[in-house]
């Protein structure tokens, strides 16, 4: 009898039990796909960084003994379903058994799932030996609790894995959480720590993947290609953020600049989301640095709330809402992304450096995610499908599971409120607090209305001046509101005004 085992793309976990013994018996199936290359249009290095981290991974099992059929992307089986290449692989290995590790992806998992149900082999999925949660497991802590809130789950969180406890129940420091230290404006010092990962010649790789014909965009890098190969390098690079940037990865957290793109955070989440990485082993170093006294508490604790809190939070909200959160559209919002999201071009240096930066890196950190890109999204009412697919292709680290709850809950608030306690928006205030982008921009950061004012201004008021009916009763922006209330006639016509121009004129500004 002979098992065929399935590694998807983001499954390339070589610590899985899986691979502890070798059987001349079970061959594991590899496969690059044009079903997962071609459902959203992503960035070059996505594909790049996928297709060469499995053919790694592929070559180690190999040389440790594994037998393992991998099908490339200019194979003639590439361009068959999924499921097409392991019916007909079953059945040329006469298979009595197929495996594979839970998917990430509702799509998938619903695919395998459905299919297993008619196979005549035995069917069976595994558990993928990566997060802390189950699927269910955030939904279950919510069963009877009237709001989902994150901050209630990273305590949870916190007491079951022992992380930063002084005893069952006390937290280190006596807090649980240090964010209200971690909102510094970065000014050049100390200085953005040196980019510590390797690179890699994948020119050859990439010259297969354009020729296969599938579609990209975004800058391939390559010949100088940045991310990842395997687990070694992912260590290294965790080593280097361990010393060199964790210990102010607190204070600088929401910080932007257009001076340095990646500031102090990790680059992590490539190497974490195809499971190159454990989350324990990340949480667990930070947290050993913490003890060791080379990182401060609100830098570790910050840092260790995104893997242990957000990440497994927007997991078990991705689970609990699956299928049907994607089509979710809380203000109606129907416009199309502006040309410039393709490009980059546009006058406001904020949104212009975090895409172009996206487009160069495949990477932009969080606050430019949330507050520059999806900020202004949200503010000029863009589809929150269009803006959803257009996060799912451009980020290195974009898989369904963590993207769509992160844009379309999070920074969209397309889902009424059910992850985010409130929209995140904001004036150009806030992003020229954060930030050195409204210096040197084209629009004036002060100004409301006129053809020189910053469009955020006017946007931002005009956004909540529309969306009274929906908004206006939640605790937590009722600021906006009682700042609202008390403009004259003139100053709201004014911003209305301005704002339905700016509307009509999205791919000029
Ligand atoms: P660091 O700042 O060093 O943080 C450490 C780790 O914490 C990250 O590697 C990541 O694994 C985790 N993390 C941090 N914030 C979040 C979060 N909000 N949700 C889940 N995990 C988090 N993250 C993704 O991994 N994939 C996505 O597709 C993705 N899409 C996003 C879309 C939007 C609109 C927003 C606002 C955020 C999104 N994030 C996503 C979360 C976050 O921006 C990235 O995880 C982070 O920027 C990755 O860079 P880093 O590894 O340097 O993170
Ligand atoms: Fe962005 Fe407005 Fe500042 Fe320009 S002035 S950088 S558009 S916030």
């Amino acid at each position: 009898s002979h098992t065929l085992r399935l590694i998807l793309g983001d499954q390339l976990n070589l610590q899985h039990r899986w691979f502890r013994e070798v059987d001349p018996h079970t061959t594991y199936l590899m496969m690059e796909v044009r079903q997962e290359t071609d459902y959203v249009l992503h960035h070059a290095q996505k594909i790049l960084a996928i297709f060469a981290a499995m053919r790694e991974l592929a070559r180690q099992l190999h040389a440790l003994g594994h037998r393992i059929h991998y099908i490339t992307i200019d194979e003639p089986e590439a361009r068959r379903p999924l499921l097409d290449n392991i019916d007909t692989l079953i059945a040329h290995y006469g298979a009595t058994a197929f495996e594979y590790q839970a998917p990430d992806e509702w799509r998938l998992d619903e695919q395998l799932y459905r299919h297993g149900r008619q196979s005549k082999v035995a069917w069976l999925m595994v558990d993928s030996e990566h997060f802390y949660t189950t699927r269910n497991e955030a939904a279950d802590i919510f069963r009877n609790r009237k709001q989902w809130l994150m901050e209630f789950f990273y305590r949870q969180m916190r007491v079951t894995h022992q992380v930063l406890m002084v005893d069952a129940k006390k937290p280190v420091g006596e807090q649980w959480n240090f964010d209200h230290d971690n909102r510094k404006p970065w000014r050049g010092t100390p200085p953005e720590p040196p980019d510590a990962r390797t690179l890699h010649d994948h020119s050859a790789l990439w010259q297969t993947i354009v020729e296969a014909g599938v579609k990209s965009f975004g800058e391939p890098q390559a010949s100088e290609f940045p991310w990842p190969l395997h687990r070694a390098e992912a260590l290294q690079q965790l080593d280097a953020f361990i010393t060199g940037a964790l210990p102010h990865f607190g204070d600088f957290q929401d910080a932007m600049s257009s001076k340095a793109w990646r500031l102090f955070h990790s680059l992590l989440s490539f190497a974490l989301n195809v499971k190159m990485l454990n989350p324990r082993e990340v949480v667990a170093r930070a947290e050993a640095a913490y003890h060791a006294g080379q990182a401060p508490l609100a830098a570790v604790e910050g840092f260790i709330r995104q893997i242990l809190g957000w990440r497994e939070y927007v997991r078990g909200v991705y689970w609990a809402q699956m299928p049907g959160y994607a089509e979710k559209n809380y203000f109606h919002h129907q416009r199309d992304l502006p040309r410039w999201f393709w490009d980059g071009k546009t006058k406001m240096h904020c949104v212009s450096q975090a895409i172009t930066q996206s487009l160069q890196q495949a990477h932009a950190h969080h606050i430019q995610r949330l507050m520059v890109i999806g900020n202004f999204a949200l503010l000029a009412g863009l589809d929150p499908a269009q803006v959803h697919r257009w996060y799912l292709g451009i980020y290195i680290d974009a898989f369904e599971w963590v993207e769509l709850p992160n844009t379309l809950g999070m920074s969209q608030f397309a889902d009424g409120g059910m992850l985010a306690t409130k929209p995140y928006v904001s004036s150009a205030a806030y992003i020229d607090r954060m930030s050195d982008y409204c210096k040197g921009c084209h629009y004036d950061k002060k100004a409301r209305t006129g053809e020189l004012a910053c469009p955020f201004n006017a946007l931002y008021w005009d956004f909540f001046d529309r969306n009274t009916d929906l908004l206006a009763r939640n605790p937590r922006i009722g600021m906006a509101y009682r700042q609202l209330g008390k403009m004259d006639a003139a100053a709201i016509a004014g911003f209305r005004q301005h704002a339905g121009r700016l509307l009509e004129k999205l791919d000029d500004l």
